[in-house]
């Protein structure tokens, strides 16, 4: 399959999940937009390494996810430098954990705005010219915890569910298009993001980081392995192909079986 020609705004690429999705997207070929906090130097590094590896154009834009003017001027800015906007993925993410009744007021509007928020923003600033031009994709990085629930994760787990109603609607509205929607719900990827509970739950029993992590991953995934940024970006890349253009409104779960049980 060839995204030769395609631009891609992927939000929170700079680590984690976002980059597995965005070296997919320009090992098919696609130009990129990146998005997402880190040093200067270390993300020109990695537009300079991507485009080098891919031969794809690779611009960077430092949006701050939980304000909309800079999410509209993400896009924008996409469309203006890669000449349009074909696919987006709303991956950036945050997550809190502490039980509902002591879940700091600032955290849980801090976790709405980027996990949820931030994708509708997202969605209503692209999806007009993808309308326009007859093709369009967008993924949604939503998680196992938009199907099911974890104690102490109130506003992410809220955040999640919303993102896969958004997901069904934006596709109930675009059915007779040619712009699709979908989710896809990761469970235990081993990111910077999951290496911070890792990090607190190994501190809590007094045991090392790799215990931890086989802990962490063993008690609700099945497969006792970890799924790979890779591994989502290849689900990434096959939402994006042609086979893939009745899939509408869809929550793919890649999780080890989580969700199976
Ligand atoms: P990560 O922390 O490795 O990466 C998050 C990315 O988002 C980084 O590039 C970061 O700079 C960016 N980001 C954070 N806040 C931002 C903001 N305000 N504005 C712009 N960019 C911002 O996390 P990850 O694990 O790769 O998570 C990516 C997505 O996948 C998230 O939506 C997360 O909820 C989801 N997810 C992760 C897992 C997992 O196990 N890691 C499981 C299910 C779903």
């Amino acid at each position: 399959m060839s995204l030769k020609g395609k631009s891609a705004v992927v939000t929170g690429s700079t680590s984690g999940i976002g980059l597995g999705i965005a070296r997919a997207l320009a090992a098919e070929g696609a130009d990129l937009m990146l998005n997402g906090f880190g040093d200067p130097a270390e993300i020109k590094a990695l537009q300079d390494g991507l485009s080098a590896e891919f031969g794809v154009r690779v611009g960077y834009h430092g949006a701050d996810m939980s304000k909309p003017d800079q999410i509209a001027d993400l896009i924008a800015t996409a469309g203006r430098e890669l000449g349009k906007v074909d696919i987006l993925v709303n991956n950036a993410g945050i997550q809190h954990v502490a039980p509902v009744d002591a879940f700091p007021a600032e955290r849980w509007d801090a976790v709405i705005a980027i996990n949820l928020s931030a994708v509708f923003h997202g969605i209503s600033a692209a999806l007009p010219g993808m309308k326009e031009r007859g093709w369009g994709r967008i993924i949604n990085i939503a998680s196992v915890h938009g199907l099911v629930a974890s104690v102490n994760k109130s506003a992410y787990v809220a955040a999640k569910h919303g993102v896969i109603g958004l997901t069904k609607v934006t596709a109930l509205e675009t059915a007779e298009t040619g712009v699709t929607c979908n989710a896809i719900c990761p469970g235990w990827v081993l990111t910077p993001l999951v290496q911070k509970q890792i990090d607190a739950l190994a501190a809590a029993r007094g045991v090392g980081v790799d215990e931890a992590a086989r802990e962490l991953v063993g008690e609700k995934q099945p497969s006792k392995s970890f799924v790979t940024p890779d591994q989502l970006g290849a689900l990434a890349v096959f939402l994006c192909s042609d086979a893939a253009s009745n899939m509408r409104g869809a929550a793919l779960a890649m999780d080890g079986g989580w969700t199976a049980q």
